[in-house]
């Protein structure tokens, strides 16, 4: 895909990684449909891309709300006539083990809540967003591309049964739906970031952020410019589909 006039839709486009591909994307002359709940962030995004030479719009909505999605992608069809991309972004943490006990004694378990809030928007929303833009790209003709982002943490990590459950859930669902709907020119890829410079690393304790950093092979956190490069990889590539690109600095967890 020449990405020059094309229109992205992102997720969680206001700031962290979503802001990064915007920027990214609106640099190879991509139009941005941004969508997130923080409206002052999604301003400062729009001001960068066209301070950057290109156009972008912001859409307050909740991934998580069926009927919010649905109008979200409807609007940005009628604002920009096109539909070109989805990167499925928008995510939470809501960390806590399992189960936390000591001598035998059970102290606290992940609530229903904790497990919840994350299922909704990092699963249900990914799911939601992807059936929206995929039911107007078909209706468009459009040759699109939809990338879920899932996370290192997909094959397992301590404290996140609830993410670690939806972003290897994005990532088989990238898989199933690239099958799905190569019928109709659209391509459907995942990309699994590892720690990377946001505000959601840089809420993790600093002790915390040591060791993980002591295990990459690349000695560094990853930047979120790294991961809008994969991104515009799986965009532009014609080839790619149906597959997870681990963008980690070679960690295992
Ligand atoms: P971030 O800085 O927290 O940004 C996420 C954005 O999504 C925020 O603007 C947030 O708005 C928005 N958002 C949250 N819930 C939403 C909802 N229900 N509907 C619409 N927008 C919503 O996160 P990030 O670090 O850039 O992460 C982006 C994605 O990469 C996430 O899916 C994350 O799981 C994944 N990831 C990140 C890392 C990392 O190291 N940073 C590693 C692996 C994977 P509010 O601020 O208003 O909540």
């Amino acid at each position: 895909m020449d990405l020059q006039g094309k229109v992205i839709a992102i997720t969680g486009g206001g700031q962290g990684l979503g802001r990064a591909m915007a920027l990214d994307l609106a640099a190879k002359g991509a139009k941005l449909a941004l969508i997130d709940l923080n409206e002052e962030q999604l301003q400062e995004t729009v001001k960068l891309i066209e301070e950057a030479g290109s156009q972008a719009r912001y859409y307050m909505a909740n991934v998580a709300v069926e009927e919010a999605v649905e109008g979200v992608f409807k609007q940005i069809v009628s604002d920009f006539n096109a539909l070109d991309g989805l990167v499925n972004n928008a995510g939470i943490t809501r960390d806590g083990l399992f189960i936390k006990a000591k001598d035998g004694q059970v102290l606290a378990k992940m609530t229903l809540q904790q497990w919840q809030q994350v299922i909704d928007v990092n699963l249900t929303g990914v799911f939601l967003c992807a059936r929206e833009a995929a039911a107007q790209m078909i209706e468009l003709g459009s040759k699109g591309v939809i990338i879920n982002i899932s996370s290192i943490s997909r094959s397992g990590n301590m404290g996140q049964t609830n993410y670690t459950a939806a972003k290897s859930g994005v990532a088989a669902m990238a898989v199933t739906w690239a099958k799905e709907l190569s019928r109709y020119g659209i391509r459907v890829a995942a990309v699994a970031p590892g720690f990377i410079e946001t505000a959601m690393t840089a809420g993790m304790k600093p002790e915390a952020l040591e060791k993980v950093c002591a295990g990459i092979p690349m000695r560094r956190l990853g930047v979120p410019a790294e991961i809008a490069h994969s991104v515009r990889y799986i965009l532009e590539n014609d080839y790619f589909t149906g597959r997870v690109i681990e963008c980690d600095g070679g960690l295992r967890i």
